[in-house]
């Protein structure tokens, strides 16, 4: 599949609409509230999550991309020295900051930038992304992971969150991606945009960042999460050395 630029566009400005709304399906209410089992199995899973990046001991100055309206940026500026965030909705930035700000943690740096665009200028111990890498197009995995690259100091580590194929974590009105991945969401008015959602399975996903010079280690949950660890691989593939 090709993604357009107005596909992109539209996924965009869902976020950027959806953003007063988004931590709905973070709190499994509204739409979003699946059944007292599945909201228990959701919040028992994103706990292991929590553990897992807290083992990953993320330190340093680190980097969020796509950060969205905060529900890891805050527990991010908890542990990290430095934090920058960069999300293209003016939106979630407001909602990302004034999370911080109640929880009385040092502000991060924000930009507003649309990451298909973004060419990093810094580097950074850490890189973390939650909910992003699903979101962009197959024709834009290896330039996404390339910029990543360019963004991480030698020794720096890359971790990522992301959806397991699993129908409850959205919300009941929405029906799974199409074979292309992309995928109708409906907003609490009623408006519905289309979005690219990709679900990466971690042992292809593993090979296909192989392949970029990555070595990663991914695993999951249950039902609705995947996480991973990447870092740069001593020999990138094909370099010749
Ligand atoms: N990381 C957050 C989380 O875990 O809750 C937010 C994830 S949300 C699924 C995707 C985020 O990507 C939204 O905050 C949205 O504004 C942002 N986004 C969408 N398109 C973008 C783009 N082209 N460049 C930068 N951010 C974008």
């Amino acid at each position: 599949m090709i993604a357009d630029d107005k596909l992109l566009a539209e996924q965009a400005a869902y976020y950027r609409v959806r953003a007063s709304e988004y931590d709905e399906w973070w709190q499994r209410v509204g739409r979003y509230d699946r059944g007292d089992a599945a909201t228990r199995r959701w919040h028992t899973e994103v706990a292991q999550v929590e553990t897992w990046l807290i083992e990953a001991r993320l330190a340093g100055d680190v980097l969020e991309l796509a950060s969205g309206t905060g529900w890891w940026t805050e527990r991010l500026a908890r542990i990290a020295g430095y934090l920058m965030c960069i999300d293209a909705s003016p939106e979630t930035v407001a909602i990302n900051q004034a999370r911080i700000t109640a929880a009385s943690l040092k502000m991060p740096i924000y930009k507003v930038a649309d990451l298909f665009e973004w060419e990093p200028v810094t580097t950074f111990d850490a890189i973390f992304f939650s909910f992003w890498l699903s979101h962009v197009p197959p024709d834009r995995f290896a330039a996404f992971w390339a910029k990543v690259a360019k963004a991480l100091r030698p020794g720096g580590r890359v971790f990522f969150i992301d959806s397991a194929p699993e129908e409850t974590a959205s919300a009941h009105d929405h029906r799974m991606p199409d074979e292309n991945g992309i995928q109708e969401r409906r907003l609490n008015d009623g408006s519905t945009y289309r979005i690219i959602k990709l679900f990466h399975d971690p042992e292809e996903l593993t090979a296909r960042l192989a392949a970029l010079g990555w070595n990663a280690a991914i695993g999951r949950t249950p039902s609705y999460f995947i996480h991973g660890k990447a870092t740069r691989a001593s020999r990138a593939p094909g370099d010749g050395r």
